[in-house]
This record gives C-alpha cells, sequence and structure tokens, in this order.
C-alpha cells in the first residue's frame, strides 16, 4: 500500500515496505509503504503548496467534502470495521462502533466549519473599533496511535480541515493500512490534491524528526503514551508550533457504599475490558467502599467469566488480543509484581494458552483483589485486561486515593448520593468524569485531560479552536 502524497498514491522514495500483521493470529495482511525523512518532506511540502487554495475556500465548500467522506466512510463501515478488526484485534462489533465513532467526527466538524466566529470588542477610544478574526493555523501534522486506529485519525484531520488548514499524518506501525483505508475515504470525498497527506512508516523517529524540525509546520496534535508525548511537545516547543497532545491515563473507578454495586460490577467490566483494556479512558484502579468490596467483586468476576476472548472476528468473541508480546509481558510483569506484594488473583492472571491462542497475544481477563497502592499496577498504565481492586473507608481517603498519579485523563464515580457526586467529581483531578456511566465521550463534548495526560482538547467546539489562531484589528474611524 502506498503513501499519499499531492493527491496521487505514491511509492516511498526508498522503494521499501514493511508488513502490517494481524495480533489474533500473526498472519500477515498486507505490505506498507516505508516512509522516510524525505518522504516526510514531501508531504509537508504539498500540505504547504496546497494551504493557500483551500483555507480560500469557503467554509460551506469545506464543510460539503467533510460530510462526502462522513457518507463514504458509513458507506463503508463493514469493510472497515473488519479491517480494523483484522489490524488491530478488537471484536468487530466494537470496530463497527469506532466506525461510527470515526464518522461522527467528520459530520461534526463539518458542522462546526460554519460556526468559527470573531468577536467584535469595545474600544476605550471613541474613534476606535476592534474585531478579533479566527484563521486556520496552517500545516498541521497528526500522530496516531494503534489502539483506535481510524476515529483517532478523523479525530484530528476533520477538526484542521474544517478550520482551513492542510493535514500531514503520521499513523502508528501497528495500524497502517486503516490510515490507508481512511485516506481513501478522504481522496474518493473529493478532499483536494495537497490537502491531506500520509506517510506510514516502521520507525517514526525520522519522519517525527522532519515534522519537528520543519518550521511550516505550525502544528503537531499527538495521541499515543504520555512518554513519547512529552519528548513531542518538547521539541515542538524549538520552532513554537502549537501543539495537542492526548496523552495516557490511569483512571479511578470509585464505588461509594450507597452505589448499587450490580450496577457498578457491570459498568465495571464493561469499560475496563473494552478493546482489551487497550483504551487510555480504561479504569486503571477500582477503589471500592470497604462494607460493599465483596458484592462488587462477587458481580465483577461473574461478569469476567462470561467474557470470550479470541479472534474479533469469530462470532460471540467480545476480548480480542493485545497488540504484541510486549504488552503481554507488561501484563505479567504487573501481576507478578502485585500478587509479589500481597494481591490475590481472583480470576485470570497469565497469557491464555491452547490452539486458539497459540499465535497471538492472548492474556486471560484478570481480577486482583487485595491491592495496595504501592503495587507497580497502580502507578504505571496497564493498557491491558486487568482490574486492580482497592478498598478505601471514607470519602476523602477515595479522593486522595484517586488523584494519587501523575495522570489525570478519565475518573468514574458510582454513587446515588446527588451531592456526593458532585462534590468528587469537582474533587478529582481528571478531564472526564463519568458518574454512574462509563462513557463520558462523544464527538460533541471535549476530550482529554489534565497533568500529564495532556494539552487541549479535541471533539466539541473547543476541537477547532486548537485549530484557529486569533488575530485582532485595531480599527481607527
Ligand atoms: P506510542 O506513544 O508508542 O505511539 C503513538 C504514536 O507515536 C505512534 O504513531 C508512534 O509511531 C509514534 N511514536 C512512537 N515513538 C516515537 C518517537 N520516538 N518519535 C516520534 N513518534 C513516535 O503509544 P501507543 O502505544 O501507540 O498508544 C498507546 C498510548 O496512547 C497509551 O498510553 C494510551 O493511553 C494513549 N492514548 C491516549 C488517547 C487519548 O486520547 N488521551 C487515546 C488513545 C491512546
Amino acid at each position: 500500500m502506498p503513501l499519499y502524497i499531492d493527491g496521487e498514491w505514491q511509492s516511498s522514495a526508498s522503494g521499501k515496505t514493511f508488513a502490517s500483521t494481524n495480533p489474533a493470529t500473526g498472519l500477515v495482511l498486507g505490505d506498507v509503504a516505508d516512509g522516510d525523512r524525505t518522504d516526510a518532506r514531501r508531504t509537508i511540502e504539498a500540505a504547504a503548496s496546497a494551504l493557500p487554495r483551500w483555507r480560500a475556500r469557503t467554509a460551506y465548500e469545506r464543510a460539503d467534502i467533510l460530510l462526502a467522506a462522513h457518507r463514504i466512510m458509513l458507506d463503508r463501515r463493514d469493510e472497515l470495521a473488519t479491517l480494523m478488526t483484522k489490524e488491530q484485534g478488537k471484536p468487530l462489533r466494537m470496530a463497527l462502533t469506532e466506525v461510527g465513532y470515526a464518522a461522527d467526527f467528520l459530520m461534526w466538524f463539518a458542522e462546526e466549519a460554519k460556526r468559527v466566529y470573531g468577536e467584535v470588542i469595545p474600544s476605550a477610544r471613541a474613534d476606535q473599533r476592534f474585531v478579533t478574526l479566527q484563521q486556520p493555523v496552517g500545516v498541521c501534522a497528526a500522530i496516531t496511535p494503534w489502539n483506535y486506529p481510524i476515529s483517532m485519525i478523523t479525530r484530528k484531520v476533520a477538526p484542521a480541515l474544517a478550520a482551513g488548514c492542510t493535514s500531514v499524518l503520521k499513523p502508528a506501525e501497528q495500524t497502517p493500512l486503516c490510515a490507508v483505508e481512511t485516506f481513501r475515504v478522504f481522496a474518493d470525498a473529493g478532499v483536494p490534491p495537497g490537502v491531506v497527506n500520509l506517510v506510514t512508516c516502521s520507525d517514526p523517529e525520522a519522519v517525527a524528526d522532519e515534522i519537528l524540525t520543519e518550521p511550516a509546520v505550525r502544528k503537531v496534535s499527538f495521541t499515543g503514551s504520555t512518554e513519547v508525548g512529552k519528548m513531542i511537545a518538547a521539541r515542538a516547543g524549538m520552532t513554537m508550533k502549537r501543539v495537542s497532545m492526548e496523552l495516557g491515563g490511569h483512571a479511578p473507578f470509585l464505588v461509594f457504599p450507597d452505589a448499587d454495586p450490580e450496577h457498578a460490577a457491570k459498568g465495571a467490566a464493561l469499560v475496563k475490558f473494552l478493546n482489551t483494556g487497550q483504551a487510555c479512558i480504561c479504569p486503571n484502579r477500582f477503589i471500592v467502599h470497604r462494607s460493599i468490596a465483596e458484592s462488587f467483586l462477587a458481580t465483577l468476576r461473574t461478569r469476567v467469566e462470561k467474557l470470550v476472548p479470541g479472534d474479533g472476528l469469530e462470532k460471540g468473541t467480545t476480548v480480542g488480543p493485545l497488540i504484541d508480546d510486549v504488552a503481554l509481558k507488561k501484563m505479567e510483569r504487573q501481576v507478578d509484581d502485585a500478587v509479589d506484594k500481597g494481591a490475590t488473583i481472583v480470576i485470570g492472571g497469565s497469557r491464555l494458552s491452547g490452539q486458539k491462542f497459540s499465535n497471538g497475544a492472548f492474556f486471560a481477563p484478570t481480577i486482583l483483589s487485595g491491592v495496595t497502592p504501592d503495587m507497580l499496577i497502580c502507578s504505571e498504565e496497564t493498557f491491558g485486561p486487568i482490574a486492580p481492586v482497592l478498598v478505601f473507608d471514607d470519602e476523602d481517603e477515595a479522593i486522595a486515593m484517586a488523584n494519587a498519579t501523575s495522570y489525570g485523563l478519565a475518573g468514574y464515580v458510582y454513587t446515588r448520593d446527588i451531592g456526593r457526586a458532585i462534590r468528587v467529581a469537582e474533587a478529582l483531578d481528571f478531564g472526564m468524569i463519568g458518574i454512574n456511566d462509563i462513557n463520558p465521550t462523544s464527538a460533541a463534548v471535549p476530550f482529554g485531560g489534565i497533568k500529564e495526560s495532556g494539552l487541549g482538547r479535541e471533539g466539541a467546539r473547543a476541537g477547532i479552536a486548537e485549530y484557529l489562531d486569533t488575530k485582532v484589528l485595531g480599527i481607527a474611524l
């Protein structure tokens, strides 16, 4: 599969390719162009030369193209979801949901394109008027992860295009085919040459280096690990690029004594094992009041017993593989550390064996009880199917435990006391809080974190503001 530069599908400058594989079977799905620094430069040049024409289009014209992309993406929902399951591993039903979520951003930002308003600001001088304009930032680079391989692209590219920016994408090396098919949607929707450009590569460093050092790139939007995000933000600062950083998380899931333990455990099982635990908003610590810990654990266990691990294309599968062996080893390390320090394995705890699992990176859905804050799993992001359960005795202790992390992305509060729900939600240092609810996300709401989980917001009205500069006009009458 080729690169997409200036409206053309092209081989990499070196002619090299790399393979994309299925994490459930280990089988090669296809070869993809292996871009390097030269290719990255070509994508940036194409985006820079397309910028004047694209920003000059009306918001209505840009919106029409995004709406066409929305329609095409939904028309291809089945094909895109099947490819995603093969390349990333999530069960087909979840892949279909993700394609819908990805399309939502195309629709949402097509609408927002028409609502980019400036302001008229009163002046202290009678003979002066102030007006602000909102103008596109310029060439924007997007660097995306493998876990949501299509929606993370549209969440960045759609607002860039809506705002009048042009775009260069470097997708994750684990899911390049999903990126290629997403770009086919853009091409078929009539996005003009050079407005969106794709450089796939097996080694991100050289491509990222070109993006980060090239002054023509005015913004970098990154989704991925906090470790890489910090490095990218620091380097982007050298040419004062705008940055948006959607990074890792360590979500607390608080269950108070007045919560319905069944409802809480049901929600816990759904959101913890979502995408095999490989979502940035997956709970990483279940912090449960001592008085209901036993009933919560019993229900959670019952629900985990019903999960069906396997190849996401097989009917009935509810949990797919992890992305690779490195992830498997991380699960083993976190379980071993917790057990060494006194935790109990309630269910799971090891990689899955047997013919069905022999060629993929499968780890058993796991619950750990008796977990304490000194365990590795309480500080390191797990990004896998392990649910550690800690207990607390009072509200202040629960809040302190929840906030004892450098991350600040998502958090969850289960209680039937409305006062407590609001009090605790306000006290939690996280960007998104689910209250008796496991999905505080939508294209219509601002997605993002605080502390080391990132900078900026995606989706919502805030999502397009990230691609706009404010210009002031001071006018003498
Ligand atoms: P990652 O940081 O390894 O990779 C993300 C992207 O960065 C990929 O495109 C990768 O090729 C690139 N990259 C990796 N090393 C690089 C380097 N040295 N220089 C430049 N680019 C480099 O993360 P991942 O494993 O792909 O994704 C998982 C992480 O992403 C988790 O921490 C998860 O929480 C986070 N995530 C966050 C959100 C969010 O919205 N906050 C959403 C999804 C995933």
